[in-house]
C-alpha cells in the first residue's frame, strides 16, 4: 500500500520499484562492492525480491590472446577455486544461497546480460566510478552494461571520492 500523502507520479515510482522481483548484482569480488551490494541488497529487502549475485571470470586467454605460449590452464583453475571460494564468502555475508550465486567465464558485459535474460531477471545493479566529466561517468564495465541491457540497471557510485554510508 502506497503512502497516502504521496502525488500521483511519487505512488507510480514507488509501485514501479516494488515491482522488481528479480535482482541481479554483478560484482569483480574487489573492496568496492561491498558498497554496492548494500545497495542491491537494500532494493531487493524493500520490494521483496530474490537478489542474485553474478561473478564472471575472464579467461586469461581472452586476457593474454595467444601472446604466452604456455599451458594456462592449472593458473586458470587456480583462479577459479580462489573466485569460487570469494564468491561463496562474499554471496553468505549477504544471505544470497547457493542457487542465486552465478560464477561464470567470459566477457563481463556480455555473461551479465546473459544471465540477465536467462534468469528473467528485471534489475541489474553494478558499481561506478564517479569520476569527473561526461565520459567518464561510468566506469567501463557499467557502461557496457547499461548499453545493451533488456531490463533496467542500477549504477551505484564507488570510489575513493564517495563517503561511506555509515560516515
Ligand atoms: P569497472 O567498470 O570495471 O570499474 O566495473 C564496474 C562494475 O562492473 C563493478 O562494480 C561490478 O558491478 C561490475 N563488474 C566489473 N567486473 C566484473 C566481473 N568480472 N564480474 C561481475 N561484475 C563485474
Amino acid at each position: 500500500m502506497v503512502a497516502p500523502n504521496l502525488c500521483w507520479w511519487q505512488a507510480r515510482e514507488a509501485k514501479d520499484m516494488a515491482d522488481y522481483r528479480r535482482i541481479l548484482l554483478a560484482v569483480d569480488l574487489t573492496e568496492e562492492c561491498r558498497r554496492v551490494a548494500t545497495r542491491a541488497n537494500a532494493l531487493a529487502t524493500s520490494s521483496a525480491a530474490e537478489l542474485h549475485i553474478v561473478h564472471v571470470i575472464e579467461p586469461l586467454s581472452l586476457a593474454y590472446g595467444g601472446d604466452i605460449p604456455m599451458d594456462l590452464s592449472t593458473v586458470q583453475d587456480q583462479i577459479h577455486e580462489q573466485a569460487r571460494s570469494h564468491l561463496a564468502d562474499f554471496a553468505a555475508s549477504f544471505g544470497v544461497p547457493e542457487e542465486q550465486r552465478h560464477l561464470v567465464f567470459g566477457r563481463p558485459e556480455s555473461e551479465i546480460h546473459r544471465i540477465a535474460e536467462d534468469e528473467s531477471m528485471d534489475l541489474i545493479v553494478v558499481g561506478s566510478h564517479g569520476r569527473h566529466g561526461l565520459a567518464l561517468l561510468l566506469g567501463s564495465t557499467a557502461n557496457g552494461v547499461l548499453h545493451g541491457a533488456s531490463c533496467d540497471v542500477l549504477a551505484v557510485r564507488v570510489g575513493r571520492d564517495v563517503p561511506d554510508d555509515d560516515s
